[in-house]
């Protein structure tokens, strides 16, 4: 039987559906959220009814704003000729975080998974055609993670992009900082080979 009160383990219930949270974790987070103190409970809820609100995708690229166009999007000093596809916004944060890309994004928000129900009209593809004939972009690079479905986006991509006057790359995928060859796996070691540079 359940020990808790109604309020109480629907609460449970409900974070313990949001990703990376178990029962456990949850009942310890409806745990905390007893015993914080007022101000900071309050400021937690208004934040989550803020962000169904306030946060919107930006109308060129994808990324989540709080304003029509993102601040990448709207800063004159980044390359509108590059654009680099990701899946999402957390992708575009990472290589943000990089500095290594100057250009400009298009965030998928999702990635094909036809088992799923997910085509290329559930996801941002329409939107990237759009673009292609609105700006002047030059080059695609298609940064979908190296998995089973980002791997099938990118095909897909390359598919479609391939008549159009845009050069398309994909971006190498290596062995990581600290990585250790013999425990690499055969797809990573092949892709870090393909996509090897001169020193
Ligand atoms: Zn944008």
């Amino acid at each position: 039987m359940n020990p808790y009160p109604p309020i109480l383990s629907d609460l449970i219930r409900k974070l313990s559906r949001l990703p990376g949270l178990g029962e456990k974790s949850a009942t310890r987070i409806a745990m905390y959220l007893l015993k914080a103190p007022d101000k900071d409970v309050q400021a937690l809820a208004e934040n989550i009814r803020q962000l169904r609100t306030s946060i919107r995708t930006c109308s060129i690229c994808f990324n989540f704003t709080d304003e029509p166009v993102c601040s990448i999007c709207s800063d004159p000093a980044r390359n509108i000729g590059q654009v680099c596809i990701v899946e999402g916004t957390a992708d575009l944060l990472a290589i943000e975080q990089s500095g290594a890309f100057k250009g400009r994004y298009h965030v998928l928000q999702g990635v094909l998974a036809p088992l799923d129900g997910i085509g290329p009209d559930q996801i941002r593809i329409k939107e990237l055609f759009a673009r292609l004939k609105s700006e002047e972009i030059n080059e695609i690079i298609i940064a979908t993670n190296p998995s089973s479905e980002g791997e099938a986006t990118a095909h897909y991509l390359l598919q479609i992009l391939k008549d159009h006057q845009v050069r398309v790359t994909r971006i190498a995928y290596g062995i990581p900082m600290g990585g250790d060859l013999k425990y690499t796996d055969r797809v990573t070691l092949e892709r870090a080979l393909k996509g090897r540079q001169a020193f």
